[in-house]
């Protein structure tokens, strides 16, 4: 029946991390011992500050529609956590609150394109960009990065891939699925490629911002000259372990917040009156309330990377931030395991699933072939176990 639906539904890919946490649980209720690594969320509670703000709001009454563009209160403190957090300098009338940071992707990629723009995407890149990019007329254009290089984009690459078509720049640091961060260092570089161009605009997705280990962060939109072509994007999900409470925001120039609220205006609304009463509380609290959670991701990494390193023909880079590792699995193409001929990632992916029970996302989803992703956001034992496994299937 699909030729029933539109071109527009019939040419978007469905989002590989959702479609391999579904496939693991299905597999889970078929009495299946699967570890699902595929879905990046926090296995935290939401700290118990946050909940009671929930309980105040709900005791509060918050529960008729908020303005569109979030409650006022909550873009000040917002702009607060901007300025101590990032050295941004924003106004309430900058910042749109939305449902999840990524409705905040789909208003930006609503509101700037139009069909032919293209959009610089440094692959590998968070898996929806390239279906929201698409899906709003635009052209997303990768620039290839590998393990060798932490999978960074170097100035070179990016000035080598901007055309006269070329409108925006997305991009996540901390990175997700890679880890890699940029130092204000190699972001200054970046945007000194993009004085030149005066018209792109750069969409800075900084949801990972305090899970990480590299000891600093940066964000784009301090480098002088760059607030007024970025949007910094941001949320609660990843730091507050808030997934479901779907908060995420933007801060932009006006003209593009007021543009974000209209479509908004017209699709969603304002988002939910109590999740964004919460986030009042956990964007003014002090990051360091977040230490444990950091804390516990960091000694994961550590223990991933280690265990990963001791399988013979998986490359990896060390990640300092988010919690996904994204080894390259390359070696292993052309190969037969267990019976099972592996072609590429996703069969790297799928004999994993197979043979060690173990749930991860292709790399091709991400827009690098030769790797594969998975998230140590769940317990150590967890992870031993699944790096067993995983080292018995690929030394098989
Ligand atoms: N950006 C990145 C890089 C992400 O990993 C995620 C995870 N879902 C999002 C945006 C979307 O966040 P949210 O859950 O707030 O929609
Ligand atoms: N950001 C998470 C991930 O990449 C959640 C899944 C999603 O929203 O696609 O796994």
């Amino acid at each position: 029946m699909n030729h029933i639906l539109s071109d527009r539904i019939n040419n978007l890919a469905t989002s590989q991390t959702l479609a391999m946490a579904a496939l693991a649980r299905e597999l889970k209720a078929q009495g299946k011992d699967i570890i699902s690594l595929s879905l990046g969320e926090p296995d935290f509670n939401t700290p118990d500050f946050i909940k009671e703000a929930v309980k105040k709001a709900v005791d509060e009454n918050y529960s008729t529609y908020s303005p569109v563009e979030g409650y006022l209160e909550l873009r000040e403190a917002i702009c607060r956590k901007f300025k101590r957090d990032n050295g941004l300098d924003y106004k309430p009338t900058q910042i749109v609150v939305s449902t999840g940071a990524k409705q905040s992707l789909y208003n930006i990629a609503q509101v700037m394109l139009n069909d032919g723009d293209e959009v610089i995407l440094p692959a590998p890149y968070w898996v929806s960009y390239f279906e929201i990019v698409k899906l709003s007329g635009g052209v997303p254009v990768e620039v290839p990065t590998s393990v060798e290089t932490d999978f960074k984009m170097t100035p070179e690459q990016l000035e080598a891939a901007i055309t006269p078509k070329t409108k925006m720049m997305w991009f996540s640091s901390p990175c997700n699925p890679s880890g890699s961060v940029y130092s204000r260092e190699e972001l200054t570089a970046l945007a000194k490629v993009l004085e030149k161009h005066p018209n792109i605009y750069v969409v800075s997705d900084e949801i990972y911002e305090h899970i990480n280990f590299s000891g600093t962060f940066c964000s784009i939109g301090s480098i002088p000259g760059m607030l007024d072509k970025t949007i910094t994007i941001n949320g609660v999900a990843k730091a507050f372990a808030m997934t479901g409470y779907r908060i995420g925001y933007i801060g932009a120039p006006e003209f593009i917040a007021k543009a974000c609220t209209k479509i908004q205006g017209q699709v969603t609304s304002g988002a939910n009156s109590v999740a964004q009463r919460a986030t009042i509380t956990a964007v003014d609290a002090d990051p360091s309330v977040l230490n444990h959670m950091v804390q516990a991701f960091h000694t994961r990494r550590d223990l991933v990377v280690g265990l990963l390193k001791e399988i013979p023909g998986v490359k990896i880079n060390v990640p300092e931030g988010a919690f996904y590792v994204f080894p390259d699995v390359s070696s292993f193409f052309g190969k037969t395991l267990k019976g099972h001929e592996i072609k590429d990632a996703n069969d790297v992916s799928m004999y994993l699933l197979a043979e060690a029970n173990v749930a991860t996302v292709t790399g091709d989803a991400f827009g690098n072939p030769n790797c594969i992703r998975f998230s140590y956001a769940t317990s150590d034992d967890i992870l031993k176990e699944a790096l067993r496994r995983i080292k018995e299937a690929l030394t098989a």
